[in-house]
């Protein structure tokens, strides 16, 4: 039974409106270390909230269009200054409602104010071209605009992060956004939508509207005015928006991992453990670009299993809000079925099981989605463990006989989002750059983590080849470019010198 005592209605935003849902119906945010905590309450949104929000973010683009690029960039300042404001208070809720460590929490209310300020500034740059005319009678060059109204549906593991690297790189352009977070994550949203109203966003500039993808999925992606759906989440989920996005309208979808960590036999094994660690088993494996797989030369696959699982055992699993927990929970009852799911698939196709896997459920646990960190040796390339995306601190270690074997296996899945390689061999690395399919790469360094300056995106099953995320680059999805040939008279002068 969940606490009931003194729980917040949170609501949609609206036309610059905080408003309830035309349904009269709200649904729950839960602790997912304790679900009988309440995080909060949120507007159970249907297809009518979706088409408002739309409609008042339409009408509100001329004029935000129009804005000084430099007052808007005051607007993005003030909000990151807003988010820093409120950060211990932002990252404790955020804490509470996805399950990750209150270090963790911290850093990523921090990373979303940097973000807001990074594109604050870029907003400023946005430029296009003068280029050279064969016609000295006619001047071309590129111009860049906003498209308009930008829908933005984001998951629940980076439940603030993702969510500004999509909302500021657009409204720094000028487009106005209609915003849908995760189920499992509104509150933090909420505080994201919040900082952004109090910065002194006109109405109609950013929306927000929560509830469930069954009841506002499709208009938020289908209704004419949308130009633009960028999405980050599953696969699956991905591959049915896009099949109700408007040929009018751009997409960007940021999606699932499977994501390789070669470990050669030249590797320091204490540091190819910490990676595979960090990789694997932070933010309890709920990483995009969370290392699933670790392939390991069979010279040192002995002794690297013999490390990872002796570091495993020493992994302290808790409430995020504990401080000393360094794994909390899976973020919802189906991440734990999931997981579990897996972990007996795993077994079923005769890989070992050599660590975890189980439930912890007894005592200060028994209210959370607890899963100690598995960790399966004998998995052959082709069992499921080693194609699907489990999300969840699942590695499964694969043993290869040859380094060029090593890359034929980190390249046999559908996926294609981060790659790392351990190993001081300056050639083998510069090999794996090259022939590794994967849009984010990364020598001795873990799978997870991206800098906010650059760009972030997947190949193959795991992004739209399309427009990249992150640093300078995403502007280029929030903004569509016309070509101006301008005619020029010649002059004629009344004297000749
Ligand atoms: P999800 O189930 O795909 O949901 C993501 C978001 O999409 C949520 O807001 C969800 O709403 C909404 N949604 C789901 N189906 C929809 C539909 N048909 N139409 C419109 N909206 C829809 O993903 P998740 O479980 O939240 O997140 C985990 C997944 O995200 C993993 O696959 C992970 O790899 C991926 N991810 C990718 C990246 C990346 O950058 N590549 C980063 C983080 C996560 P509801 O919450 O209401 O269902």
């Amino acid at each position: 039974m969940a606490i009931e005592t003194a729980i917040r209605t949170f609501k949609n935003l609206i036309g610059g409106e905080w408003t309830e849902s035309s349904s009269g119906r709200t649904f729950d945010s839960i602790n997912p270390a304790n679900k009988t905590e309440v995080v909060g309450r949120f507007q159970a949104s249907v297809e009518d909230d979706v088409v408002q929000a739309i409609e008042s973010a339409e009408k509100a683009f001329p004029a935000w269009k129009a804005v000084a690029p430099s007052k808007r960039a005051e607007m993005l300042y003030k909000a990151a200054v807003l988010l820093e404001t409120g950060l211990e208070q932002y990252a404790e809720e955020l804490t509470r409602e996805e399950g990750k460590t209150l270090a963790a929490s911290r850093m990523e209310v921090k990373r979303s104010a940097q973000t807001l300020r990074y594109y604050a500034s870029e907003g400023l740059n946005i430029a296009g071209d003068t280029l050279p005319s064969d016609d000295p009678t006619t001047f071309v060059y590129t111009k860049k605009e906003p498209l308009g109204v930008v829908t933005v549906i984001t998951p629940w593991n980076f439940p603030i992060s993702i969510p500004v690297r999509k909302i500021a790189p657009a409204l720094a352009a000028g487009n106005t956004v209609v915003f849908k977070p995760a189920s499992d994550t509104p509150l933090i949203a909420f505080r994201l939508v919040e900082a952004l109203h109090n910065a002194g966003l006109p109405a109609g500039v950013i929306n927000f509207v929560t509830g469930s993808a069954s009841k506002t999925g499709v208009p938020l992606v289908s209704h004419p005015a949308v130009k633009a759906v960028t999405f980050t989440g599953s696969t699956g989920a991905g591959e049915n928006i896009r099949r109700n996005v408007r040929l009018s309208a751009r997409i960007q979808m940021e999606l699932g991992g499977k994501n390789p960590l070669i470990v050669l036999e030249d590797a320091d094994l204490d540091h190819a453990v910490e990676l595979a660690v960090k990789g694997g088993f932070e933010l309890t494996g709920q990483a995009c670009t969370g290392t699933s797989r670790v392939i390991v030369m069979e010279q040192v696959h002995d002794a690297f299993v013999e490390k990872l699982i002796a570091r495993a055992k020493t992994l302290t699993i808790g409430n995020g809000l504990s401080g000393e927990a360094e794994i909390g929970p899976l973020a919802n009852e189906s991440q734990l079925n999931n997981v579990l799911d897996y972990v007996a698939i795993g077994q079923a196709e005769g890989a070992e099981l050599a660590y975890g896997g189980e439930r912890i459920d007894e005592g200060e646990y028994a209210n959370g989605y607890f899963v100690r960190p598995a960790i399966f040796t004998g998995v052959r390339p082709d069992m499921r463990i080693a194609q699907e995306e489990i999300f969840g601190p699942v590695i499964s270690v694969i043993r290869v006989k040859c380094f060029k074997n090593a890359i034929r296996v980190a390249n046999d899945v559908e996926y294609g989002l981060s790659a790392s390689i351990v190993t001081s061999d300056y050639n083998r690395m510069q090999y794996f750059i090259d022939h590794i399919q994967s849009g984010i790469v990364k020598v001795n360094r873990t799978t997870t983590g991206n800098a906010l300056n650059v760009p972030f995106g997947g190949l193959k099953m795991s992004s739209t080849a399309t427009f990249r995320e992150s640093g300078r680059e995403a502007l280029d999805f929030y903004t569509h470019s016309k070509t101006v040939y301008h005619g020029i008279q010649e002059l004629k002068f009344c004297c000749s010198k």
